[in-house]
């Protein structure tokens, strides 16, 4: 094949382009699929226990309606995923009713659906340090200026951010909103504490903003108790759906391959929302809906989630007590109570992004930590995945991996 200019037509790409760039796990997905990779960069759910019959199951049930999943369908969802939505919302501790509820190719979706609704260019957002990568991503295709606050093992600070948005009003800028992943974040790994949420919808009042509470892994909890979300607390003290617009996925607790989330939001922003989508994809995937629909009818789903957390359980505390066992003592981690992902600081000195080839090379691949900054913080920094690999294939991957770290330390 002749060699490819990828930057032959530079001169014509929209200038929006310029400042997006490729999620480093996407970037990983080929090296991750070779032979005898350890790996514990991606951020998958282990569909391999769904099992072959169950999927038989639902694709066998929806086949009575095959002209319906193949055909075009409400932008805003069927109405048979919303009620899924209202069930699972409810397990969950979220009081919603079927008008709030709008169905999204993945949160992922949601999130590019709330940016293009929401900022012009120069726009301010405030968001965790660090943060989901996708959103990075998402948000960057509208050129916002992006804030992160500092979290500790409670989370985002809300002092911080308020001292932020004060900063931001002097400077006269226009903070559109507060994005933020309350439960089990991703990369970090800690779940936002109950008064803080309290605390941040004060702020979002206060400083007349909206929170986007993009909640993926609620559901995915090992230990401890359930925290409201900010979107229940909100219906608890104003009676609706006001300033927090809220992201929910059936990634985690059913399947990513579906691409299947939802916005819960007032109606002038669903309105919006309605809007951007139908510029984006007409509708989501009637097949998935229908298939996902039977699913949750028909199963036990909730059992299915309690099966999977009693997975990641187990691999959590195998990454937690081989990090323990062979990590040199200058290195700290974070201790997740669910959801898929450990928190790894190294020594300041350290490059995370450097050291990747060296892992690599020695069949072990994680995330380095500048992904989920916007502005190249996080060098010293990885986010490392336990839910993919089985515990004895983590416990080496966390020994190769402090070996690696170890050897540039000695450096
Ligand atoms: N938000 C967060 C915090 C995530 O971690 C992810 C995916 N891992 C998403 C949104 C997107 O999820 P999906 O599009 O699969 O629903």
């Amino acid at each position: 094949m002749p060699l490819v200019d990828l930057d032959r037509f530079d001169f014509l790409y929209a200038s929006r382009v310029r400042g997006m760039k490729t999620a480093a796990t996407r970037d990983l997905m080929a090296t991750l699929s070779r032979p005898g990779i350890i790996s514990l960069a991606g951020g998958f759910p282990d569909t391999r226990l769904f099992g072959e019959e169950a999927f038989r199951e639902i694709s066998r049930s929806i086949a009575a309606n095959a002209a319906q999943a193949l055909q075009y369908g409400p932008t805003g969802g069927l109405e048979a995923v919303k009620d899924v939505i209202v069930e699972v919302m409810a397990a969950e501790g979220t009081p919603a009713d079927q008008e709030s509820i709008f169905v999204t190719t993945g949160a992922q979706q949601g999130l590019d659906l709330v940016a293009k609704v929401f900022l012009d260019e120069g726009d301010g957002i405030l968001c965790e340090g660090p943060t989901y990568a996708g959103a990075l991503n998402a948000f960057a295709a509208y050129r916002p200026r992006i804030a992160h606050v500092p979290m500790d093992r409670a989370g985002m600070i809300p002092s911080a951010a308020r001292e932020t948005l004060k900063r931001a009003r002097k400077q006269g800028l226009s903070v559109k909103f507060i994005y933020t992943v309350p439960n089990f974040h991703n990369p970090a790994g800690v779940t936002m504490a109950a008064e803080r949420r309290r605390e941040l919808l004060e702020i979002a009042e206060e400083f007349d903003l909206v929170i986007v509470e993009d909640n993926p892994y609620g559901m995915l909890r090992f230990e401890g108790e359930p925290l409201p979300t900010l979107c229940a607390i909100e219906q608890q003290e104003v009676g609706h759906p006001d300033r927090v617009v809220y992201l929910g996925t059936f990634s985690k607790i059913f399947a990513p391959g579906v691409r299947l989330g939802w916005v819960h939001a007032q109606p002038g922003i669903l309105h919006k929302i309605n809007v951007g989508k139908q510029g984006a994809d007409l509708c989501s995937s009637n097949l998935s809906q229908m298939m996902l629909a039977s699913y949750f009818k028909e199963a036990d789903w909730r059992a299915y989630v309690r099966r999977q957390n009693s997975l990641y359980r187990e691999r959590r505390d195998a990454m937690l007590d081989a990090l323990a066992e062979f990590m040199p003592r200058e290195v700290h981690w974070t201790h997740p109570e669910g959801g898929l992902f450990v928190w790894v600081t190294l020594p300041s000195y350290l490059d995370a992004t450097a050291m990747l080839p060296r892992a690599i090379a020695r069949n072990v691949a994680y995330v380095p930590g500048e992904g989920f900054y916007a502005g190249g913080a996080g060098k010293n920094h990885m986010r490392l995945n336990f839910s993919f690999v089985e515990p004895e294939r983590i416990s080496r991957g966390i020994e190769i991996l402090a070996e690696v770290v170890r050897e540039r330390m000695e450096l």
